[in-house]
């Protein structure tokens, strides 16, 4: 992986697990060295579980 961060497209591909669409090994392996990266990727987990829960809420009703 060239230097600089993950591209957003590529973080918000890989934290809904649309590994097909992304290189994950390269993004796994510059997640390894960068905590900001890391923290990006925890942050969108987080609002994708979020939404999900909603989704998943609104549906029961
Ligand atoms: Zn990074």
């Amino acid at each position: 992986m060239p230097p600089g961060h993950i591209h957003d497209d590529d973080l918000d591909l890989y934290a809904m697990r649309r590994f097909y669409a992304v290189d994950r090994k390269a993004i796994e392996e510059h997640l390894i060295l960068c905590r900001d990266c890391q923290r990006r990727v925890a942050a969108l987990e987080a609002l994708i579980d979020a939404l999900k829960i909603d989704r998943e809420d609104r549906g029961k009703m």
